[in-house]
C-alpha cells in the first residue's frame, strides 16, 4: 500500500498542532504585517526549526521571502483542485497545483465519475426538462435542514452554477453524457427524476502521455471504457437481456478503441483524465510529492502557504488571489474517524485522505461541519485488516439476499441509497451490535450476479472468516453466533413479503432507485426474492464509505468562513475539503463529485474577481 509522503518531521504526530506568530520584520521594513504560519502535528519548537531550514537564515519572523509567486495555489489534484486550476487560468490567473501524494487525481480517480447535475444541458434532450426551482425543492425534501453547510444561499449557487460548468469545461473540450438510466436516490420526493446524473465519455487516456503512468488509474475500477449505466447492467450480463445487450456494446466499444490506437478508460478515469488533459494543455504546473504542510496567514489574510519538497525541505509560495484547499477528506486518518465516527473507519477513498489541511485551517479560525458524516456505504472489511473496505452497490441489493445484524434480525432496506444504509447500520450498532452485519444470498444470486468482493478473493474473505457458507439457514446460523431459531424466523418472514412482493417492513423494492439495482426477470418485485436454496454465503459487511463530508465551513463562493461566520480572506475550500452542501445525505448520482467541480469553479472565479479588484501588484489581504 502507498503511504502518504507527509514531510520529515511531522509524521507520526497526527493531533498536536501549533499556531505560531510571528513578527514580521521585514528587509525594506515597509509592510511590516503580523504573520502567523500553521503546521499540523508540529510543536512550535519543530515549527522554528523547519521555518530556519526553509530561509537559510535563523532570523525569527522574516516571512518577506517567496520561493514562488502564483495567483492562485491550488491544493490537491482531485476534481475540485483541477476545476479550480482550469478556472483560475481561464480567468488569466498565474495557477500553481500541489498534491501530496506521488501520484494524481486523488479519489475521484477511484471513483464512478458520475456528476449529479440537475438543469444540466443534456436533460432537454432526454426529454427530462428540469428547473432550478424544482431542483430546490428537490433538495429541501431530500436534504431538509442539515446547517449551513448547505444553506439555501449554497443550494441556489450550486444549482445555479451547473449549467455554466458544464459549457465551461464542454468548450475546454470535456465531453458529458447522461446516465439517462440513473434516477434521483428518493425519486418519489417532490422534484425528484431520472437524468440528473452526467459522466465524461471513456476518455483515450493515450493523450497524457507518460503523465498518465502518474495517475491513480491502475487503483481504479476495470480499466476498460465503462460507463456508470454498464455497472449494473453488466453485472447482470449472463442474466436478462437487456444486461446481455449492454454487456456486448462494451466488448465493441472496448475493442473499437483498441482497433484505433486508443486506451479508452471510462467513469472516474475518464473524468479525471480530460480534467488533467486540459490543465496539461493550460501549462499549469502539478507538483506531486508535495504537501501542503502551512498556511501563511498576514493580517488576517491568506497570502500564501509552506510546502514540503520531497526531500523534506520546504519551500514557499506567494497566491496574492488565493489559496483553494481541494485536498479531499480524512477518510483515512483513525484517530479523527474515531474522535468523530466513533469508529475507525471502512474507506474506499485514496490514501492522501488524511484531513491534514482541514487541520491546518482550522488552526488559523476556520469553522468545521458535518464532521460526524461521511459518504457511507455498505462494504466489504478487506482480509488485509488495513482499513480499506470493498463498497458493495448492487450485491446487496439484487434479490435472493438480505442483511442482518448480529442477533439476525433485518432492521434495513438493504436497497435504499448507499448513505441511508450506512447510517442504518451505525444507528443499529447503538441498540445492537451491526458491526460487522451480516449480507446473506442463496444460489440464485450467486449464480445470476457479480459478487465484486469475491472476484477479488473469496477464499481469502473466508480463511479472514469474512464470509461463510452452508447448506442450511440453522448451519449457517451457528456459524455467525446466532440463534438458528431466529435467522430462520427473518428469513421466512422476508421470503413471504418475497412472494407477495411487498416488503412490509423496510419498504425494499418501492422506488425507482431501488429497482435500478434490482433484476426485472424477478417478480413480482424486482429487488425482493426468497432465500430458500442453499448453499447460502454470508458475508461480512462494515459502514465502509467513499471519503468523508465533514469539513471547513464555506460560502456560496466557497470561502472559508472562521468561527464567527465571516469569510478568510483568500482561502476557499471545495470539495472533501469542505463540509458538504448536500448536507448528510446523497441526493442524486454524483451528490459529492458534482459540487466539488461546481465548487472548485466558483472558488477560482471569486479569486479571480478579488484578483482583479486588488490589482496585479496588490499583496492580497
Ligand atoms: C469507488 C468509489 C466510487 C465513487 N463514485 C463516485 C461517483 O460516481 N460520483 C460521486 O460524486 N462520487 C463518487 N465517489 C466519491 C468521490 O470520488 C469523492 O468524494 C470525490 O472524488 C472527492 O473529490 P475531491 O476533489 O474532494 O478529493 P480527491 O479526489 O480525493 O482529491 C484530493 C487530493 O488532495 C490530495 N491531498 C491531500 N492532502 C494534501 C496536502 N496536504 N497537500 C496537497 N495535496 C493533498 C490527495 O492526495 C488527493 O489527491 C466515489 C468514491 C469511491 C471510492
Amino acid at each position: 500500500m502507498r503511504r502518504e509522503p507527509f514531510g520529515r518531521g511531522l509524521r507520526g504526530q497526527r493531533g498536536r498542532w501549533s499556531a505560531v506568530a510571528f513578527r514580521f520584520a521585514a528587509s525594506g521594513g515597509a509592510w511590516a504585517r503580523r504573520t502567523a504560519i500553521c503546521f499540523p502535528d508540529s510543536p512550535a519548537r519543530a515549527l522554528y526549526s523547519d521555518w530556519t531550514t526553509w530561509s537559510g537564515r535563523p532570523r525569527e519572523g522574516a516571512v518577506n521571502e517567496w520561493d514562488r509567486d502564483v495567483d492562485v495555489l491550488v491544493v490537491g489534484s482531485g476534481a475540485a483542485g483541477l476545476s479550480a486550476a482550469i478556472t483560475a487560468v481561464d480567468a488569466g490567473l498565474r495557477t500553481l497545483v500541489l498534491e501530496s501524494t506521488d501520484r494524481w487525481g486523488g479519489t475521484t480517480n477511484l471513483s464512478g465519475g458520475g456528476l449529479w447535475m440537475p438543469t444540466n444541458p443534456l436533460m432537454e434532450a432526454l426529454g427530462v426538462p428540469d428547473s432550478v426551482d424544482e431542483a430546490l425543492a428537490y433538495m429541501r425534501a431530500a436534504i431538509g435542514d442539515a446547517g449551513p453547510a448547505s444553506s439555501p444561499e449554497r443550494r441556489r449557487a450550486f444549482v445555479e452554477t451547473v449549467p455554466e460548468v458544464f459549457r465551461f469545461l464542454e468548450g475546454y473540450g470535456v465531453r458529458w453524457t447522461a446516465a439517462k438510466d440513473y434516477p434521483d436516490y428518493y425519486p418519489d420526493l417532490p422534484g425528484g427524476k431520472t437524468g440528473r446524473g452526467i459522466e465524461v465519455e471513456p476518455f483515450d487516456t493515450k493523450v497524457l502521455g507518460d503523465w498518465f503512468k502518474k495517475s491513480r488509474s491502475d487503483e481504479s475500477l476495470p480499466l476498460i471504457p465503462l460507463k456508470t449505466d454498464d455497472v449494473w447492467l453488466v453485472s447482470r450480463a449472463w442474466s436478462t437481456p437487456s444486461g446481455f445487450v449492454r454487456g456486448a456494446r462494451l466488448v465493441f466499444r472496448t475493442l473499437g478503441g483498441f482497433l484505433r490506437g486508443k486506451r479508452l478508460y471510462g467513469l472516474g478515469s475518464a473524468l479525471i483524465s480530460s480534467l488533467m488533459a486540459i490543465v496539461r494543455r493550460q501549462g499549469t504546473e502539478v507538483l506531486l510529492s508535495t504537501p501542503l504542510t502551512g498556511l501563511v496567514v498576514e493580517e488576517g489574510a491568506v497570502t500564501g502557504v509552506v510546502a514540503s519538497r520531497p526531500d523534506g525541505s520546504t519551500f514557499r509560495v506567494r497566491a496574492a488571489a488565493g489559496v483553494v484547499l481541494a485536498a479531499g477528506g480524512f477518510a483515512n486518518n483513525r484517530q479523527w474517524r474515531e474522535k468523530y465516527h466513533g469508529i475507525p473507519g471502512y474507506s474506499s477513498a485514496a490514501d492522501g485522505d488524511l484531513g491534514s489541511v482541514i487541520a491546518l485551517a482550522e488552526a488559523i479560525g476556520a469553522q468545521l461541519a458535518l464532521m460526524d458524516d461521511a459518504w457511507w456505504g455498505a462494504s466489504v472489511p478487506s482480509p488485509d485488516a488495513d482499513g480499506k473496505a470493498m463498497f458493495v452497490l448492487g450485491e446487496r441489493s439484487f434479490p435472493f439476499s438480505l442483511v442482518v445484524d448480529s442477533q439476525g434480525d433485518r432492521y434495513t432496506n438493504e436497497s435504499a441509497s448507499y448513505v441511508d444504509v450506512g447510517h442504518a447500520m451505525l444507528e443499529r450498532n447503538k441498540t445492537v451490535p451491526a458491526i460487522p452485519s451480516w449480507l446473506i444470498v442463496e444460489t440464485r444470486h450467486r449464480r445470476r450476479y457479480l459478487f465484486n468482493p469475491l472476484l477479488q478473493g473469496g477464499k481469502r474473505l473466508r480463511d479472514a472468516g469474512i464470509l461463510r457458507k452452508a447448506d442450511t439457514i440453522e448451519e449457517l446460523a451457528r456459524q455467525l453466533g446466532m440463534e438458528p431459531a431466529r435467522l430462520s424466523a427473518t428469513i421466512d418472514r422476508f421470503n413471504t413479503f418475497a412472494r407477495e412482493g411487498t416488503d412490509h417492513d423496510f419498504g425494499r423494492g418501492r422506488t425507482a432507485y431501488d429497482r435500478y439495482y434490482g433484476d426485472p426477470r424477478v417478480r413480482p418485485n424486482p429487488n425482493l426474492g426468497p432465500l430458500e436454496k442453499g448453499p447460502f454465503t454470508a458475508v461480512q459487511i462494515v459502514p465502509g464509505d467513499l471519503g468523508t463530508k465533514g469539513g471547513l465551513l464555506t460560502d456560496a463562493d466557497a470561502r472559508v468562513l472562521d468561527t464567527s461566520d465571516r469569510p478568510i480572506p483568500g482561502l476557499y475550500a471545495a470539495g472533501n475539503t469542505s463540509a458538504s452542501v448536500m448536507g448528510r445525505t446523497y441526493p442524486g448520482p454524483g451528490s459529492t463529485i458534482a459540487p466539488a467541480v461546481v465548487f472548485g469553479y466558483r472558488a477560482a472565479r471569486h479569486a479571480g474577481s478579488r484578483d482583479a479588484a486588488a490589482g496585479p501588484n496588490a499583496p492580497a489581504n
